[in-house]
C-alpha cells in the first residue's frame, strides 16, 4: 500500500509528505520546508529508502530543509525548470522576504508536464505543470492511490498567493481548472494546511467556478 505521511515544517508550517511504498519501503519525499526530527525519525524507524526529493516549487517555505533531507537520504534533488532559479537564487526563492538570505545547490534533475515519476511497486507520479504562483509550480498526481500533491497551488477551499514575483492569477485559473478535470474522489494533500478531496473543492472553493 501506499504510505502518505503529513510534516508541516518550518516557520510557516509548508506541508512536507513522504510518499512510499509498505511493500519495497520505497519512496519519495516532497517539500522538505524544514528540518525535523520527527521526520528523521520516521523515516529511520521504517527504515524507507528515499531515492528523490521532489519539489512543488521553489519557494524557501518548500526547500529550506533540503540540505537536512538531502543529508538524511541521499536522495536527488527535482524540480521544474521553471523554478530552477529558486534553488540558487535568495530573490526568487523568496527567502529575502522571511528575513534571510537561502540559497542552495542547484537541482539534480528536471521534470515536465506528464513526466511519469516512479515510487516504487507500481505506483508513480505524473507531473502536472500548473504555473500560476510560480511559473514553474506543479502538481504530482498519484493515479493508482487516487491522491493529489497540489504545492501552493491548489488550499482546501482556498488557493496559492499570485503576488509574489512571477505569479499570475489568470494563469493559476488555468491550472486550477486542469485540476478540476481529475475525479471528485482523488485526495487532494495541499503544500499548507488540511486534507481535501477534487469534488470539496469542487464545490465549495470560492475561486472555482
Ligand atoms: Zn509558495
Ligand atoms: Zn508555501
Amino acid at each position: 500500500m501506499l504510505q502518505i505521511k503529513k510534516f508541516p515544517l518550518g516557520m510557516i508550517a509548508a506541508n512536507c509528505y513522504v510518499v512510499w511504498s509498505d511493500e519495497s519501503r520505497k519512496g519519495v519525499m516532497i517539500d522538505p520546508g524544514g528540518y525535523s526530527p520527527a521526520l528523521e525519525a520516521y523515516v529511520r524507524d521504517n527504515e524507507i529508502v528515499i531515492d528523490k526529493i521532489l519539489l512543488t516549487h521553489g519557494h524557501y517555505d518548500h526547500i529550506g530543509g533540503l540540505y537536512e533531507a538531502i543529508k538524511l537520504t541521499g536522495a536527488k534533488v527535482y524540480i521544474h525548470k521553471d523554478d530552477a532559479d529558486c534553488l540558487i537564487s535568495a530573490n526568487a526563492n523568496i527567502s529575502v522576504m522571511f528575513g534571510m538570505s537561502a540559497s542552495f545547490d542547484a537541482a539534480d534533475q528536471f521534470f515536465k508536464d506528464g513526466d511519469e515519476i516512479d515510487i516504487a511497486d507500481g505506483y508513480t507520479l505524473k507531473v502536472i505543470h500548473t504555473p500560476g504562483h510560480t511559473p514553474g509550480g506543479v502538481c504530482f498526481y498519484c493515479e493508482k492511490a487516487r491522491a493529489l500533491f497540489s504545492g501552493d497551488t491548489l488550499f482546501c477551499a482556498s488557493i496559492g498567493r499570485t503576488d509574489f514575483p512571477g505569479g499570475d492569477y489568470q494563469i493559476l485559473m488555468q491550472s486550477l481548472k486542469r485540476l478540476m478535470l481529475l475525479d471528485d474522489d482523488v485526495m487532494v494533500y495541499p503544500g499548507h494546511n488540511a486534507d481535501t478531496n477534487i469534488g470539496y473543492e469542487r464545490t465549495h472553493n470560492p475561486f472555482i467556478a
